[in-house]
């Protein structure tokens, strides 16, 4: 029987200098030693894709999203190839790649390019000679065969991929924190580490803020039931498991808390208040690649409305250019943002079947004195957009009132 098939995938902070890289190198080598036939996706080291980021800003304001790839791809580059320089230095034998040398297929949409495919003839011929195949994360080659990334924290992508293309017994993801917490454990002390979460949950958690793993990561991973373990890169701890169903005795009624500081406010005033204007306004969006988060209409008064929606902050620009001119065209008012938001989010599986979890949210928030702007709630989250100083605290309280953490504090 052929060697099972391992992706392991090492962030930021995991390669952050060179000590960790070789800490990484040590702990792949320890792996392949035991006989698996290892593919590892890294991330750029440390902080440096928002150095480049800040390079690109110093030179022009607003750099082409092509010429941002091509930048932003570099990162993952040297990373690789020092992973793989850190492996040869202990006999074993390892070849770096860039996404589009191992054939990662991307659309044509720079800075959040989509994976349409992987081909993996040429992995498979490294890994069945018995090398490790280091990939570089985060990027991709489009069918126009320019350099693509997929967006931000896209690594986790990378592996995920991957791993369901490599049909991988195993996906690991290594990062800073030794698991997926109830909170985030450097704004909540006391969050405690979660043993199993559903994909379901992990993809809300994701998507309202928690970074530790990209949304669409956990999208693809939910798509093809590939269990992913998330654990931490400096201990040998068992982390997390991110699974399709846990047993209903482990079913809490909230499982996490995340907070978002990245998303920023925009309200159209004084549309016509008539069928027809949220879709055109809407669609424009879709068509300029904005991603839409909330969306809140106000009660219409003399036949206008306003509508507030969130956009992630990095696409605020194009977002007020895009209203601008949709709100010129359709004959609606102003176009104001506000920057100085935070969503906070409860997010939990069991809240499908507890009312009441809504009430006693907004409750909380009004004790402490939290002004809540903005509501939404689906099936198993509910989110609050609040003043942006008062975000952590909301996300405190909240923690205490669920009962979310470890001991009484
Ligand atoms: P990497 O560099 O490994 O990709 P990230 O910085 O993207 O790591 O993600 C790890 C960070 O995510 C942690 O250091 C932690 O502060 C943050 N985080 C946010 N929410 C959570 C959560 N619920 N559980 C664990 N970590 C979280
Ligand atoms: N280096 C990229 C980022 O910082 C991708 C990643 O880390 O996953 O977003
Ligand atoms: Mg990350």
């Amino acid at each position: 029987m052929p060697a099972k098939i391992i992706v392991q995938k090492f962030g930021g902070s995991s390669v952050a200098d060179v000590q960790k890289i070789e800490n990484v190198a040590t702990r792949v080598n320890r792996y392949a030693k035991q006989g698996y036939r290892m593919a590892v996706v890294v991330s750029a080291m440390g902080k440096s894709t928002n150095e480049l980021i800040g390079l690109a800003r110093q030179i022009n304001p607003s750099p082409s999203e092509r010429e941002m790839d091509m930048l932003l791809s570099t990162g993952e580059r040297v990373s690789s190839s020092l992973l793989a320089m850190a492996l040869h230095t202990r006999g074993r034998e390892a070849i770096s790649f860039t996404g589009s040398q191992v054939g990662i297929i991307t659309d044509t949409v720079h800075t959040k390019a989509k994976i349409l495919k992987i081909e993996t003839k040429r992995i498979k011929k490294e890994l069945n000679r018995g090398k490790i195949v280091i990939v570089a994360g985060f990027q991709g080659v489009s069918t126009d065969k320019e350099i693509t990334t997929l967006g931000r924290g896209g690594s986790d992508l990378s592996a995920v991929a991957l791993a369901v293309t490599l049909k991988a017994d195993m996906c690991e993801i290594y990062t800073d924190v030794d698991g997926i917490y109830t909170a985030d454990p450097r704004i909540v002390p006391n969050a405690k580490k979660i043993s199993r979460i559903t994909f379901d949950e992990m993809l809300e958690l994701a998507a309202r803020g928690a970074q530790v793993m990209q949304t669409r990561a956990i999208e693809v991973a939910k798509k093809f039931n590939l269990p992913l373990h998330v654990r931490s890169s400096f201990s040998r701890k068992e982390g997390t498991i991110i699974m399709e169903k846990i047993p209903h005795i482990e079913a809490a009624i909230v499982r996490g808390i995340s907070l978002t500081e990245s998303e920023a406010k925009v309200t159209v005033c004084n549309l016509p208040d008539k069928p027809g204007i949220a879709a055109k306004m809407f669609n424009e969006l879709a068509r300029g690649n904005v991603n839409v988060d909330m969306i809140v209409q106000n009660v219409s008064h003399k036949k206008t409305t306003d509508i507030s929606f969130t956009v992630p902050k990095d696409t605020l620009s194009k977002t007020m250019s895009l209203s601008r001119k949709i709100s010129k065209a359709i004959g609606a008012g102003r176009v104001t943002a506000d920057e100085d938001i935070a969503k906070v989010s409860l997010v939990g599986v069991g809240m499908r079947s507890h009312p009441g979890v809504a009430a006693r949210c907004f409750s909380v928030l009004a004790k402490n004195k939290i002004n809540i702007e903005m509501i939404s709630t689906s099936e198993i989250s509910i989110s609050c957009v609040v003043h942006k100083e008062a975000g952590k605290k909301a996300m405190k309280v909240l923690h205490k009132e669920f009962k979310l953490g470890k001991g009484k504090k």
